[in-house]
Parts: C-alpha cells; structure tokens; sequence
C-alpha cells in the first residue's frame, strides 16, 4: 500500500485529501463574500432607488452570503 504524497493517507484509487481546514475556512469566506456581493448586485438591480431599510440590507447579504455558502458546500462536499 503506497501512501500519498500530500496527506499521508492510504493512496487507494478514489483517494481524494482531506482538505486543510484553512482552505475549507477560506473557501468559505470566498463564498460568503461572492454571495453577499451578489446580494448587492441583485439590490442594484430590483432596488435602484435604494427604498431598502439598513436591516433588509444586512438580510439581503446575509442571505446571499448563506445561500453561496450553501452551493458550495453541496457541490464540493
Ligand atoms: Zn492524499
């Protein structure tokens, strides 16, 4: 049994590394980040006038935070 180079681990034929907590948190923070980015963008579009209220704001990004995080986590696992 040969191991890998990168994690150690056993190196069968599906072997995939575990990823470094580091680069999860990052990837994290990316997506969070693109989604409430996203959520402006989406803001600037439906709402030009700006009506929105600060808290629907916070809503609004958090949402898109979430919603990015979400799709991230489900497509990469
Ligand atoms: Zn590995």
């Amino acid at each position: 049994m040969s191991t890998c180079p990168r994690c150690k681990g056993h190196l069968t034929e599906s072997h995939k590394c575990p990823k470094r907590p580091a680069i999860v948190a990052a990837e994290i923070t990316a997506s969070a980040l693109a989604g409430g980015f996203i959520g402006l963008l989406l803001l600037a579009i439906f709402d030009p006038t700006e009506q929105i209220t600060g808290v629907d704001l916070i809503l609004v990004v958090a949402a898109g935070a979430m919603a990015c995080v979400g799709i991230n986590r489900a497509t990469r696992g």
